[in-house]
């Protein structure tokens, strides 16, 4: 049974909660540690099940191109080349033979790490040190082992129950072979590789697949048995030795290959867990941290409908960090969404401010129209703040706004160092934008008498004469002469 996350249909569940009974993706848990496979439920804080990519995994019948391509990547190629060819050139003697005996053991032991290799999720084949470096080279003798004591329990039979006992207990050996073999290279254990309680759990665990399996098994042995035969046949023998240990080992390796995957497919069935592990899933480990929990969390009340509880993370979020643009622009658009006006009123400075660094004329339109109907004549106290937004509504061509957002400048800032910028920024919005040129003027000789210590006093003139010949007001010509 496949599950997709709670919140996220479509999406493949990673983790699931046996106290809530709800599952979870990826997105949703930000801050697990999938490679300790641990994870706290974000609803209830017990730990979680780890389903590992049992969601998402490709069955393995659906992917045999990708079995037959796989001894054909860099590092097979070579451990096969070495293992296949040096022997060849060896020389005829104790050495030789020693020779030949290492490679022998180092391609066993590539092939056994294949499938250790896929059940953990790796698609890609393990590097070439694997088959030389590194203990476990006794999976060769483990595996004389198994097959000696299955012979052992055959003969037992015979001995026991005669030929028809003898013939079930071959056509179990037989049959669970691959088992098995999956047993040998997850465990290293020969006591488990042969237990026939093991073996069959395995198998009624997977179930049909694993006949499915048997069938491609059986099939490949026959392709390589006659692949090699044609090559012993047909080629001079320099060149068909060579050749059919090359096609055993790729064989054995696509084999093997499978029997991996058939475990990393079953995972969840068999009670363990792995991903897929390719370079960018090393990513999720340095990606932890809290505001992406935080995120998670906001996403998921949302969609549960809690948006109290989420208008209620915000604002303690804001306490903190109170100039978030990020938690700043989730409470704004929670608060337009819900259209909650006293919030949104009790939350403008801070939401204007940020509007103004986004430069969103429209934005501040629409709070100021929705801070007008929550407060009929709603004025700004923060003089910087209203030069801000009504520069971005100048820019957006929101005259009218621009205009009542500096309305009264000089009487409700009369000391502020703003009032110059404020009224220049009036008599251009009158003068570019409505055309108004009269009182344009009567702004510039405001500034002109009221605001002799500001910096823009001295632009003033220019300005004025700017007005005279009705242009544009755009203030003195850009120079880069340096001022002496
Ligand atoms: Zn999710
Ligand atoms: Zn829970």
């Amino acid at each position: 049974m496949k599950h997709d996350c709670h919140y996220h249909p479509g999406d493949p569940a990673k983790w699931h909660c046996g106290e809530c009974q709800v599952h979870y993706c990826t997105r949703c848990m930000p801050d697990a540690d999938t490679r300790q496979r641990r994870a706290l439920c974000p609803k209830c804080n017990k730990a979680m099940r780890y389903m590992g990519a049992a969601t998402e995994v490709i069955p393995f019948w659906n992917r045999i191109g990708a079995f037959f391509r796989y001894p054909f990547h860099s590092d097979p190629l070579i451990v096969i080349t070495i293992c296949t060819l040096v022997p060849i050139v060896a020389p005829a003697n104790l050495i030789g033979i020693l020779i030949w005996l290492v490679l022998a053991l180092a391609l066993f032991k590539y092939t056994y790490a294949v499938i250790n290799h896929t059940a953990e999720g790796h698609l890609k084949p393990p590097s070439v040190s694997v088959a030389f470096t590194g203990s476990g080279f006794n999976i060769v003798i483990l595996q004389l082992l198994v097959f000696i004591v299955m012979g052992g329990l055959v003969g037992l039979a015979a001995s026991v129950g005669g030929p028809l006992l003898m013939l079930l207990a071959l056509a179990f050996v037989v049959l669970a072979l691959p088992a098995s073999i999956m047993v040998l290279a997850m465990e290293r254990s020969v006591g488990a590789a042969v237990n026939p309680m093991n073996l069959a759990v395995l198998i009624s665990r997977i179930g049909t697949p694993y006949f499915l399996l048997y069938g491609y098994l059986i099939l490949l042995l026959l392709a390589s048995g006659m692949a090699q035969d044609f090559a012993l046949t047909q080629f001079p023998i320099w060149l068909s030795q060579p050749l059919s240990g090359f096609l055993n080992s790729t064989f054995t390796l696509i084999l093997f290959n499978m029997l991996g995957y058939l475990l990393f497919q079953y995972q969840e069935e068999l009670g363990f867990a792995a991903d897929i592990q390719d370079e960018t899933s090393d990513m999720d480990m340095h990606q932890r941290d809290r505001s992406t929990r935080f995120d998670a969390d906001i996403d998921m009340n949302l969609k549960d409908g809690n948006y109290d509880r989420v208008q209620g993370m915000l604002k303690e979020s804001l306490k903190q960090n109170r100039l978030d643009p990020v938690r700043l622009e989730q409470l704004y658009q929670l608060l337009v969404a819900r259209n909650d006006a006293i919030e949104l009123y009790q939350y403008h400075p801070r939401i204007l401010g940020w509007l103004a660094d986004r430069n969103d004329g429209d934005g501040i339109a629409s709070m100021l129209n929705m801070l007008e109907l929550a407060e009929p004549g709603f004025k700004l106290d923060d003089a910087e703040l209203a030069v801000r937004c009504a520069q971005c509504l100048y820019h957006r061509g929101q005259f009218k706004l621009a205009l009542r957002l500096l309305q009264d400048f000089h009487k409700r800032f009369p000391e502020s160092e703003e009032l110059a910028p404020a009224y220049l920024l009036v008599a251009q919005t009158l003068a570019n934008g409505m055309g108004q040129w009269e009182k344009a003027s009567a702004f510039l000789t405001f500034i002109q008498k009221r605001c002799a210590n500001h910096p823009l006093h001295e632009q003033i003139p220019v300005f004025l004469a700017q007005v005279e010949k009705r242009e544009l007001l755009k203030g003195p010509k850009a120079t880069f002469l340096v001022q002496e």
